[in-house]
């Protein structure tokens, strides 16, 4: 993986801009066909931030992920981190995916050290690295378990401890949890975010649903169907510390967002 390549360690002031998308489009064109995905997007993702970008299946949220990641390059417009260009060779960014990718053949913490392994980081620094983080999120003891043998909760905790063993300036994080029961998957929504805060790292979150945005950012962009555009921008005004996604669905801000979002999105009820 590219983004694991190269890493840069500066992290900007508290309350500055570690990521600008600005003005980007993509568009794909296969054989006669021209498929517009994205159009005119344009945030900034603060230090220390977590901004949800919620849309509609098909919109072009992926596609618009992979251009943040550097794994796409944008037909119009461009995405800096840290004030420079984005592309395939920045490595600045960690990203996690629906399929946490996982290396079959590897242990856990032969997973978790891959990242800094590419990095070249020393293999004695690196598995400290790695042992203090599967220590901390829970799994010690699975250390040398193969990722075949964990639940699909584990793995995903896997994939987040590997996304942040390389110490990436922005987490990418492309609907990590849709592919889990609804229990892990709240479970999960708690956890990601705690490890997110505690390393106080600002991440991206592309997810269709608008709960699990409400749960885990700072704000919330929300995109229009295919192409993408930015319909709204919200601030979600809750604590962020200790937000429990299962109690929050009774909150009645939490069902004020969640309203408005579903508002924007103009989704007819019943196709979420
Ligand atoms: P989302 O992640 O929001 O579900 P995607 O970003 O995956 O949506 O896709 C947005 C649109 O772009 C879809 O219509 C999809 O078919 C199209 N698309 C995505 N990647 C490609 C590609 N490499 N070539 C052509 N079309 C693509
Ligand atoms: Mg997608």
């Amino acid at each position: 993986m590219n983004a694991l390549a190269k890493v840069s360690t500066e992290q900007p002031a508290a309350g500055s801009a570690v990521l600008k998308a600005d003005n980007v489009g993509v568009a794909f064109r296969t054989g006669q066909q021209y498929v517009e995905a994205i159009r005119n997007v344009s945030f900034e993702l603060q230090q220390g931030e977590t901004l949800a970008i919620v849309g509609p299946s098909g919109c072009g949220k992926s596609t618009l992920f992979n251009a943040i990641a550097g794994l796409l390059r944008p037909t119009r417009g461009h995405v800096e981190v840290a004030g420079r260009r984005v592309d395939a060779a920045t490595g600045q960014v960690g990203y996690m995916l629906q399929k946490d990718l996982l290396l079959p053949w590897r242990s856990v913490l032969d997973n978790v050290m891959l990242g800094l392994e590419v990095r070249g980081s020393a293999k004695a620094r690196s598995r400290d690295i790695a042992m203090k983080l599967i220590k901390a999120y829970g799994l010690a003891g699975f250390e040398n378990a193969k990722p075949a043998t964990l639940s699909g909760g584990m793995r995903q905790r896997v994939a987040i401890m590997r996304t942040l063993a390389f110490d990436p300036q922005v987490i990418l994080l492309d609907e990590p949890f849709s592919a889990l029961d609804f229990q892990t998957r709240l479970l999960l929504q708690a956890d990601v975010s705690r490890i997110i805060a505690e390393h106080g790292k600002s991440a991206i979150l592309v997810t269709h649903d608008i709960g699990e945005a409400i749960a885990m950012a700072d704000r919330v962009l929300v995109l229009s169907a295919r192409p993408a555009t930015v319909r709204a921008l919200h601030v979600i005004d809750l604590p962020k510390v200790g937000r429990d996604p299962v109690a929050l669905r009774t909150d009645s801000a939490f069902q004020n967002y969640f309203a408005r979002i579903w508002a924007d999105l103009e989704m007819p009820p019943g196709t979420a």
